[in-house]
């Protein structure tokens, strides 16, 4: 098997934790066979780091994506924590290495209608699709100027991973759409873990559960 890059190349920290190496190595290894691999390991392993220094040469050479699924918020924004070490230490490969947390429309929504308001996806998507028909929505009309039409992502980059908090305040600060922008940029796409559920992933994944 021919391997352009290593877990090596991406690990950022100066030591393995024990097993860590042995570990992402397997990982490694079997998703180049396209395995599937599930982990269970306690707190404090470094799970994090594990599955993105295993995965990140092979989704660089396959040029793939990275679909990392958490249940909150706080592990998602982990998740992103973790990335940018790898990108800060990863030279030559950092400009190759992103990444973005997203999160629902609802919460990223900075329309002063949805900002802060209670209301069910089902209706901040109703919403939000008003007003962007009747062309009330600036921080949309914005976005969709900045990026003549959405198909100029390259005018709205990041250098580094960013995630959900920060993509918002960058927004915030340029009258940006943060929902539609997310979708533009998404390189890696980290969500919430419920989604894996849900049947058209499963199909896509080829996996069953029972
Ligand atoms: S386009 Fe973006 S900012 Fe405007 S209403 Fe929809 S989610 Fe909110």
């Amino acid at each position: 098997m021919i391997k352009n890059h290593s877990y090596l190349d991406f690990f950022p920290y100066p030591v393995f934790r024990v097993d860590q190496q042995e570990i992402i190595e397997r990982i490694e290894n079997g998703a180049r066979l396209r395995k599937n691999i599930l982990l269970s390991a306690p707190n404090g392993m470094g799970k994090t780091i594990i599955a993105l220094s295993a995965l990140l040469p092979v989704a660089l050479e396959k040029d793939l994506k990275i679909i990392y699924m958490c249940r909150t918020h706080a592990q998602s924004d982990r998740v992103i924590k973790e990335l940018k070490k790898v990108h800060d230490n990863s030279n030559p490969y950092s400009s190759k290495i992103s990444g973005l947390s997203i999160r629902g429309r609802g919460e990223m929504c900075l329309h002063h209608k949805l900002l802060g308001s209670k209301v069910s996806p089902k209706e901040a998507m109703s919403i939000c699709k008003t007003l962007r028909s009747d062309k009330r929505c600036s921080h949309y009309r914005n976005l969709e100027k900045v990026t003549e039409g959405f198909k100029e992502t390259e005018s709205v980059s990041f250098s580094s991973p960013v995630d959900g908090e920060e993509l918002i305040e960058f927004c915030r600060e340029e009258k940006l759409c943060p929902y539609f922008l997310s979708k533009l940029l998404l390189k890696e796409i980290i969500l919430n873990h419920f989604y894996l559920y849900l049947d058209k992933i499963l199909v896509v994944l080829k996996l069953i559960l029972i």
